[in-house]
């Protein structure tokens, strides 16, 4: 329960005490899956907005009629002091509220019969698996890395055994719950993981069998060549050669079966974004992804209730499982084992607090950007002072058009259209992004009246985004959980705000009558002139970043000084440990980075395989 959560959504939304208490209701109900320091802010904030309406009122919040409270919420709004707290306490607010919107009309989210059943897995939940068993290798993780490792390995003749800390989803799962819920179940700590710095970033990463492609966007790109020439020029990656690594990235592109969207699922949001890029001239197409057999139902990100969008969970563990691959859930690695200078295996947690060990002399890590480098330090194995270090997170920002004709966003792929016209020269990649039914009311400006008329309308809206590559500016400490801090260096700020200005362009090109920049100031634009007087006033400092693309913290490379990890993927300083996830990424790829992940984890693997004599 959140005391105030009632009077505080009846400030945000304007609404009527029933609406409120109902609303209220679902935003405790949401509370009660963040992490305990998430949950503690949103309390925390919500007696201070309490607080200033006692001392500017003498009442609560939920006890002031309406003119009162909108006058309240009025001036609040316009503090440079209130502002920031009034925007923080929207998101829980206006996800809860969407997640009521959504329930109410559940045949939007309908999202057709599935493209294929479950894949046939070998999966024991932890608490079924013995104390002690042995293995030739074990693997840490099973996202995008892991996977690829697994099954490589267990191709190759290994035992292998992944150990997942998340659990399994099912389809049946997934068709059955809300986006709202899966959303706080499928990603670590109910999606609340943030980058401190100036300005904040959202950093959410997915945690179930499967990693993050369980709940990504299923957009592929190769890796582009100017990347690949710098991992093998500036990082002495051998095969990170264009001519060696096309090979890995045809292998991945075939096992995730990538293809164009198609017509049928391209949706309103996609084609704006065609109409707008061709009415400029500017090279646009439709993305790539790996989603055989999607039917446009928008909710890629909180795991696809089709089982369509081909997640490693579907497209690669069934061959490692077939291979005789492993996976044991619900347990958490605890410490990699080693001894004497080499690996020995690993130590996991179950949920019930006991452990197991599973003895192998080979371990692959592929826990993610931001999890390997504590795994590595819990066990004694992270001295390098690089690892942790060269974060790059591929930073996004979202602008969005309002339409006279109604766009219905969701209805269609998640993510549909590329627009590369600033990407080989300022590394500016903008992708046509809706979101789940429920949550894409999030860009919204105001507070109060305002943003309830916004709200009524939002199905007007088309929603882009642009993601920059970034300079390895952030940082992953800690040891059981990751504090994360990420500075926005100004040079990427500059080129994020040159995406809004191209965003808005785009969008104007294609009919919008106003654009939402999500620029404080001038949050709503209504002419090109005026976006550009938008853009040119922004304070990076208060951009509202998020990232999806963690990379880069447990580098690999030829210089032992700078890079943790060697140019074959073993852990320096000890024998038998590799790393297999983004972490390894020498830089930002520069576009969506699944399939680079998984080429380098098949390269990874492919060393480690032969290093076992398979
Ligand atoms: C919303 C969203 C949309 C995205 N969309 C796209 C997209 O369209 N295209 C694209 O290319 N990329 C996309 N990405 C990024 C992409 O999915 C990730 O970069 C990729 O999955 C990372 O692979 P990984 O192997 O490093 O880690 P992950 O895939 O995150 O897998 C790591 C796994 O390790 C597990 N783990 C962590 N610690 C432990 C431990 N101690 N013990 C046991 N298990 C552990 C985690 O639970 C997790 O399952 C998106 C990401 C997000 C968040
Ligand atoms: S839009 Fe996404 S969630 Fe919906 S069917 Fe296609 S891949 Fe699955």
């Amino acid at each position: 329960m959140i005391p105030g959560a009632a009077g505080l959504c009846a400030a945000l939304l304007d609404l009527e005490p029933a609406d409120a208490q109902q609303l209220g209701a679902e935003v405790a109900a949401l509370a009660a899956h963040l992490p305990v320091p998430a949950r503690a802010l949103l309390a925390l904030g919500t007696a201070a907005a309490e607080a200033v309406a006692m001392t500017r009122t003498g009442h609560r919040l939920g006890h002031l009629d309406g003119d009162r409270r909108r006058a309240l919420v009025a001036g609040l709004a316009a503090t440079n002091a209130a502002a920031p707290l009034l925007d923080a306490l929207k998101v829980p607010v206006l996800l809860a509220h969407g997640a009521l919107v959504a329930a109410a009309d559940p045949g939007s989210r309908d999202p057709g019969p599935p493209a294929r059943p479950d894949a046939a897995l070998d999966v024991t939940p932890a608490g079924r698996w013995p104390t002690r068993s042995v293995a030739d290798a074990v693997v840490i993780g099973s996202g995008a890395g892991g996977a690829m490792a697994a099954r490589t390995l267990a191709q190759a003749g290994l035992t292998v055994v992944v150990v997942e800390e998340g659990r399994r989803f099912t389809v049946a799962e997934l068709r059955a719950s809300p986006p709202i819920e899966r959303f706080t179940a499928m990603y670590r700590d109910g999606g609340a993981t943030v980058a401190l710095g100036r300005p904040p970033v959202v950093l959410p990463v997915g945690r179930g069998v499967g990693g993050t492609t369980l709940v990504n966007s299923g957009t592929c790109y190769r890796t582009p060549t100017a990347v690949l020439d710098r991992w093998r020029d500036d990082h002495g990656v051998v095969f990170a050669d264009p001519d060696a690594f096309g090979p890995l990235l045809d292998d991945v592109w075939t096992t995730l079966q990538v293809a164009a969207v198609p017509d049928t699922v391209m949706g309103a949001n996609g084609q704006i974004a065609l109409r707008g890029a061709a009415a400029l001239g500017w090279s646009a197409h439709r993305l790539q992804r790996n989603a055989p057999g999607c039917g446009g139902c928008c909710q890629c990100a909180v795991g696809c209730p089709r089982n369509a969008k081909f997640g490693v969970h579907l497209s690669v563990l069934p061959a490692a499982c077939a291979a005789g691959a492993r996976i044991v859930t619900d347990a958490r690695v605890e410490r990699v084992l080693h001894g004497a200078g080499r690996a020995t295996g690993v130590r996991a947690r179950r949920v019930d607090g006991s452990t197991f060990e599973i003895l192998a002399p080979h371990v692959v890590v592929a826990a993610g950007a931001t999890e390997t480098p504590l795994l590595l330090r819990r066990s004694g194995l992270g001295r390098h002072p690089h690892v942790g270090r060269n974060l790059a997170v591929h930073p996004a920002l979202s602008t969005a058009g309002w339409f006279d004709e109604p766009v219905h966003a969701t209805s269609g792929v998640l993510q549909s259209v590329g627009i590369d016209e600033l990407h080989e020269r300022h590394g500016i990649l903008i992708e046509a992004t809706a979101t789940p039914p429920g949550m894409g009311s999030l860009l919204l400006p105001g507070v109060g009246r305002p943003l309830a008329d916004q709200l009524a309308r939002a199905d007007h809206l088309a929603t882009l985004g642009a993601m920059v590559g970034d300079a390895p500016n952030g940082r992953v400490r800690g040891t059981s959980h990751a504090l994360v801090r990420y500075d926005l260096a100004q040079a990427d700020a500059r080129r994020l705000l040159r995406g809004v200005a191209a965003m808005g362009r785009v969008l104007f090109a294609a009919g919008a009558t106003a654009v939402v920049t999500g620029i404080g100031d001038h949050p709503t634009v209504r002419s090109p002139a005026a976006l550009d007087e938008a853009v040119a006033s922004a304070r990076p400092g208060r951009l509202h970043v998020a990232a999806f693309h963690p990379t880069g913290t447990v580098r690999m490379g030829a210089d032992d000084q700078t890079h943790p990890v060697d140019p074959d993927g073993r852990l320096r300083g000890v024998d038998g440990v590799w790393v297999a996830d983004a972490s390894v990424l020498p830089s930002c790829p520069e576009v969506n980075p699944q399939v680079s992940i998984m080429a380098v984890a098949l390269a990874v693997a492919g060393r480690c395989a032969a290093r076992a004599g398979a």
